[in-house]
């Protein structure tokens, strides 16, 4: 059998690393979703002070995360929104309140 020439090796040498680069990065992207998916379960509704079980409650029409065991409570900012009735000045100054510069 002939031996290819290096122009035509080289050429299905890089497809061929092509194709398995795209799959390693597949497997990756597979992997790192996977590793998403457990730690969101993992953390889910779990206080980021004590690490106990939050539970949902209802707050003044709204509802937010409530931690039995330390007191602590959480609530996203459109439930912040909510509770400050629309006042976006209000809720801007709060969470600026929060911002690392
Ligand atoms: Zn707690």
């Amino acid at each position: 059998m002939p031996k290819p020439p290096d122009t035509e090796k080289k050429y299905f040498g890089k497809i061929d690393a092509q194709k398995r680069r795209r799959i390693a990065d597949e497997k990756k992207t597979k992997e790192q979703l996977e590793e998403l998916k457990r730690l969101r379960c993992l953390h889910w509704h779990k206080c980021p002070e004590c690490g106990f079980d939050m539970e949902q409650a209802a707050f003044k029409g709204t509802s937010i995360l409530n931690c039995h065991h330390c007191g602590g409570a959480f609530l996203n900012s459109e439930t912040l929104d909510e509770l400050c009735g629309g006042e976006s000045r209000i809720v801007e100054t709060f969470l600026n309140i929060f911002k690392f510069k």
